[in-house]
């Protein structure tokens, strides 16, 4: 299967959405906190805009919401199968507390996913972006 091209791939990877190539974020760590929000006004590799418009990721927040309700439901279900006789306490340190180290993830995660609903991806994007480079190189 080839997941390069999906938009899954482009989310999960945390990647360009037009060329797949670019990194979204500065860092890749999402841990380091320092550049936890940083991201190139632009992609290195084809050009893509990362900000589209002013706010443009206030929306992620739906994204970011909808991702920790189905991780809560996923760590329910699967304590339900591997361990049923768990309590309430019990679920919510385990599921609030991972959910909470998960957290900067999730929030890039949500800023990836949502890019991907509004920008495709393009096969050739890095291959034209070189073109424009060289030919403007030319002109001046
Ligand atoms: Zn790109």
């Amino acid at each position: 299967m080839k997941l390069k091209g999906t938009k899954l791939y482009g989310s999960v990877m945390q990647k360009c959405p037009r060329c797949h190539e670019g990194d979204l974020f500065e860092s890749k760590n999402p841990y380091n906190f320092s550049k936890l929000f940083d991201m190139p006004k632009h992609c290195p590799k084809c050009g893509q805009k990362f900000l589209l418009e002013p706010g443009f990721y206030y929306g992620s927040m739906y994204v970011s919401y909808a991702l920790s309700i189905a991780y809560l439901v996923a760590v329910f279900v699967a304590m339900t199968v591997l361990y049923p006789e768990f309590s309430v306490t019990e679920y919510l340190i385990i599921a609030v507390g991972s959910l909470f180290l998960l957290t900067t993830y999730f929030f890039r995660l949500s800023r990836a996913i949502w890019i991907n609903f509004f920008v495709s991806y393009d096969a050739n994007a890095k291959e034209k972006f070189d073109q424009e480079k060289k030919e403007e190189s030319k002109k001046g």
